[in-house]
């Protein structure tokens, strides 16, 4: 009788954990039905594509531009002549584009094209579609866009294509004429250049005609699985017959920004289902080679959801399939495309998109670190707990972040980084570009664990994924979570790791007797970054005391150390402008052993050399009131 109380103070307490605001701003919508006929002799499809656009921005739009991904697989394009430009090409185009012949090259035609059931003007810019409409979409209005085409499917030059290496017969992604996104920064119409990706959010309905001997997998949810007998839970209607020998495959995925296929014959299709209701689909070749990695995979990406799910928000969507195709691995809403020899980590890394991705839907263009950066710093979590659970090889570490640490500062030292704020497609080679969105991004995050603390940091994630999901967070919207979970302001964290490729180097100067009871420490700013420092001090019976040293630019400090849990004295600010900083020591000289910043190794110090002060000599003691303790 007395439990309706407490059942709402549950309530209460269950729904006030993952209350955050959602921001107040604009953001566009698209729903599109897409029938699609496809021609496997031919490797061509046609399509229909019905597309609701919801311009909910506050300007008329007289333009809009669509996405020909295909077209980038041209002797020419963009992405051919890119390539061959790069000082280190990606091995998989290198100059392969150039060397294709018609009927192994990628294209789309767009035939016609109305909004409002009236003609628009467009015209073909290689892989952007440059529309003039009849009449403005006003703000906060909607209008409907229907748009014949034809494509080919290239050979498999680069994520989508034709006959893998592995013989998957189609990997369907960046497949079909995709609206470009317009946002408060205006319209991304990013050529194509084998980089990065951006979409509008909505909803995809899909039919796909193909030849009966084809196996699909795709984003979404199959809807009339029901007489198709692959595994596929028995929902929808029956199979639509279009064609006598094919199969319309009908599918939906709502609430994304992409949607990605595959289609292959000799498919073999596995599901694992959920306790929590999703259920995780597994498509590959049955093949010697690669048997053992499939078979295992449903076990382990069950206990990677479940893992992901607490620590970085919950997976919402009812499917997410494991796709084998493409050329390595690449992620898409609800589906990734994996090669049939990719391990593990790849399938790890590729599922974790679904949060920094597919959940978040960051401009990657523009922050691609925030994208690959955190799916990395994830997957490094991921990976460490599977350790610790047995399923998956290799010891455990106590920090699993700390190799990024060390490649980011050795690649700064080859003197090829580029700042996070060059556009993706922009940057110099390709090395800068990977080091800078996979791994400066995952040091980016294992920098605010050390300024935050890895307890406020953990939440922080939580509140970023609730405040930001489905939605397209940008630099600063990430950094201001990270400020209201700690308390702390990080502006200029985000402005020197974003913008400069300046560096941490911290050192100690001088340890020495201050007066009869007191040592003096004297430390040096030696690189330009600043940052808050732990600095350890161990006494000569071996016990040890931790300092925190916060920069004034933070206005606060942490609240304790991350790993040991060990309790800290916070010492006076750092105030950034001043290349060193003195601090005294309660103790007698002769009593400290060893000073050292970052006993850790969790701060991105360019050089460690510098880090420890250890008294030399063989204890030699010249105080004479050595008794007294
Ligand atoms: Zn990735």
């Amino acid at each position: 009788m007395q439990s309706k109380p407490v059942i709402f103070f549950l309530l209460f307490i269950a729904f006030g954990k993952t209350l955050h605001a959602q921001p107040d701003r604009w953001q566009q919508r698209v729903e599109y039905q897409m029938e699609i006929d496809f021609d496997a002799k031919k490797h061509q499809f046609t399509g229909t594509q019905t597309l609701k656009y919801y311009n909910n921005s506050p300007d008329a739009l007289n333009r809009v531009f669509y996405h020909l991904y295909f077209n980038a697989f041209q002797p020419g394009s963009n992405m051919d002549v890119r390539s061959q430009n790069q000082p280190d090409p990606d091995p998989r185009v290198r100059d392969r584009i150039s060397k294709l012949k018609p009927e192994e090259m990628g294209w789309h035609k767009v035939t016609s094209l109305t909004m409002n059931g009236k003609p628009c003007k467009y015209e073909v810019n290689e892989t952007i579609l440059e529309v003039d409409l009849p009449e403005a979409i006003q703000p906060n209005s909607t209008a409907t866009l229907v748009m014949e085409f034809q494509s080919q499917v290239p050979i498999q030059i680069r994520r989508s294509g034709r006959n893998s290496r592995d013989g998957i017969d189609y990997s369907m992604s960046q497949w079909y004429p995709k609206m470009c996104e317009y946002d408060d920064q205006g319209w991304h119409s990013d050529p194509y250049v084998a980089r990065e990706f951006y979409g509008v959010w909505g909803d995809f309905d899909v039919n796909i005609s193909i030849d009966k001997k084809y196996i699909l997998g795709a984003s979404g949810i199959l809807q009339n699985g029901g007489n198709i007998g692959y595994g596929y839970e028995p929902k929808g209607t029956a199979v639509r017959w279009g064609k006598e020998d094919k199969l319309t495959w009908h599918w939906r995925a709502e609430n994304v920004h992409d949607f990605a296929w595959t289609a292959d014959p000799d498919y073999k299709h596995i599901t694992l289902e959920r306790k929590d209701g999703l259920t995780l689909h597994f498509l590959y070749q049955d093949k010697e080679e690669t048997r053992k990695t499939w078979e295992a995979a449903p076990k382990q990406m069950d206990k990677v959801f479940d893992f992901v799910n607490k620590n970085f928000g919950q997976y919402p969507y009812k499917s997410y399939a494991f796709l084998e195709g493409g050329d390595g691995g690449m992620e898409y809403p609800m589906a990734t495309l994996v090669a049939g020899k990719a391990g593990i980590g790849t399938f790890i890394h590729e599922s974790l998109h679904a949060w920094y991705y597919g959940l978040l839907g960051t401009n990657e263009s523009l922050y691609a670190w925030m994208d690959e950066g955190f799916t990395e710093y994830a997957t490094s979590e991921v990976e460490n707990f599977l350790k610790k659970e047995g399923l998956m090889g290799g010891t455990p570490d106590e920090n699993p972040h700390l190799d990024a640490n060390a490649s980011m500062i050795q690649f700064n030292k080859s003197g090829r980084e580029e700042p996070l704020s060059i556009h993706a497609d922009h940057f110099t080679n390709n090395a800068s570009y990977s080091v800078g969105a996979y791994v400066k991004g995952h040091v980016i995050l294992t920098q605010l664990q050390y300024i935050m603390g890895k307890p406020v940091f953990d939440k922080a994630m939580l509140r970023y994924f609730d405040t930001w999901k489905f939605r397209h967070p940008n630099a600063n919207d990430f950094i201001r979570i990270m400020e209201k979970e700690s308390g702390l302001e990080l502006d200029w964290f985000k402005e020197y790791f974003v913008f400069t490729t300046k560096t941490i180097d911290y050192g100690i100067k001088t340890v020495e007797k201050a007066s009869r009871k007191e040592t003096k420490v004297v430390l040096e700013r030696i690189g330009l970054t600043p940052m808050p420092l732990d600095i350890t001090v161990t006494y000569r019976d071996s016990k040890k005391r931790i300092y925190h040293l916060p920069l004034d630019l933070m206005r606060g400090a942490k609240k304790g150390t991350e790993f040991t849990g060990d309790k800290f004295t916070v010492l006076p600010d750092w105030r950034w402008t001043h290349p060193t900083y003195e601090f005294t020591l309660d103790e007698k000289f002769r009593r400290i052993e060893k000073v050292e910043i970052d006993v850790s190794q969790r701060l991105l110090d360019w050089d460690r050399g510098n880090n420890v002060w250890k008294k030399d000599g063989n204890g030699e003691d010249e105080d004479e009131d050595e008794k007294e303790d």
